[in-house]
């Protein structure tokens, strides 16, 4: 029996190729593919150099992201949603009963352009969720810097980048810090 389609529903999903040799089901109404990830080891194994992005993350956000929750079309368990990356919000979804993943359309190739495609196994795991948190909540901080330093900020952040390079940066610090006692409150 076919499986339908979890984000169309009524549609069934039928067999097609993400790369050449790499199998999956697809969805002829919204362009998204089942994988397995058994299937996609198999690929990854078979690939003669990691696969490599291209380099050009620009236009992330013009692929459309379900961010509805999804049922696995195989087991019908909700599919559990894994952030790629703190430079897109997209997120994967997957099935961790049956290791299948739910790419919506351009997914696949977005991937491939934040270089990932090989790595998206890893993209399941704790601390590649934990990195993509962190790495978001230094963005936000360093916003936040940005928002209260404002024109001085970039001046700001050369001085640190600086202190951060060089062996002296404790001394140059307590150097520095003297003119605490000069700034009015
Ligand atoms: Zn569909
Ligand atoms: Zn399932």
């Amino acid at each position: 029996m076919a499986s339908s389609c979890p984000h169309c529903k009524e549609r069934s999903l039928h067999p097609s190729r993400i790369e050449a040799d790499l199998p999956a089901l697809s969805c002829d109404g919204c362009g998204g593919s089942l994988l397995s990830l058994v299937a996609y080891r198999h690929w990854r194994e078979n690939q003669p150099e990691p696969a490599n992005g291209n380099g050009d993350d620009g236009s992330l956000d013009e692929i459309k992201d379900t961010s509805i929750a999804l049922c696995c079309p195989k087991c019908q368990h909700f599919m559990t949603k894994f952030r790629v990356s703190a430079d897109a919000r997209n997120q994967i979804d997957l099935c961790v009963h049956c290791d299948e993943a739910w790419l919506d359309r351009g997914e696949w190739q977005l991937l491939d352009r934040l270089a990932l495609a090989g790595k998206l196994t890893l993209v399941f795991t704790q601390p590649w969720q934990n990195r993509v948190r962190s790495t978001e909540a230094e963005r936000r901080a360093e916003q936040r810097w940005n928002e209260r330093l404002g024109d001085d900020y970039v001046r700001a952040q050369e001085i640190r980048e600086w202190l951060r390079s060089t062996p002296q940066a404790r001394e140059i610090l307590a150097y520095v810090n003297q003119v605490r006692d000069d700034i009015p409150l």
